[in-house]
């Protein structure tokens, strides 16, 4: 995504582009790794060390509540943030935490007397098992 492309999805969120608004999302956007709250806050603190901690975690929270970033819930582990580009579930590793991204297919949806008077929004999936890193620990260990 190019500069262009990030401002006008802040924009269609209803979010005003800030330049830490634009760091967080620009940050999120590169990075595959589906970092923490306090990694793209170091991140961001690295481009522009005006920043504080607050602002980019108030930041983050209105991205996620516009609908431009997911965030990726890890059982006892510090939640991962992930820009909502390509759709795609995920895999998150057991031992590690390591999340990856496993390629979107369409999941299907649950019959409608077991959503109620739900609105279903989309449906993604959560793989859990071993990464690769730690099924080859495991089988040479
Ligand atoms: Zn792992
Ligand atoms: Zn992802």
């Amino acid at each position: 995504m190019n500069a262009e492309a990030i401002k006008r999805s802040l924009e269609s969120g209803g979010l005003r582009c800030t330049p830490q608004r634009y760091a967080v999302m620009a940050f999120l956007t590169e990075c595959k790794r589906h970092p923490t709250a306090a990694e793209i806050f170091e991140a961001v603190n690295r481009v522009d060390p005006r920043s504080s901690r607050a602002t980019t975690y108030n930041n983050l929270r209105d991205l996620v509540q516009a609908g431009l970033v997911r965030e990726v819930a890890v059982e006892g582990r510090a939640a991962r943030f992930d820009a909502k580009g390509m759709r795609h579930h995920h895999f998150i590793c057991d031992r590690c935490g390591n999340v990856e991204d496993i390629e979107w297919y369409n999941v299907r949806r649950p019959a409608s007397r077991s959503l109620g008077k739900r609105i279903l929004r989309e449906c993604e999936l959560i793989f859990r098992g071993l990464c690769i890193k730690c099924a080859q620990r495991r089988a040479s260990g």
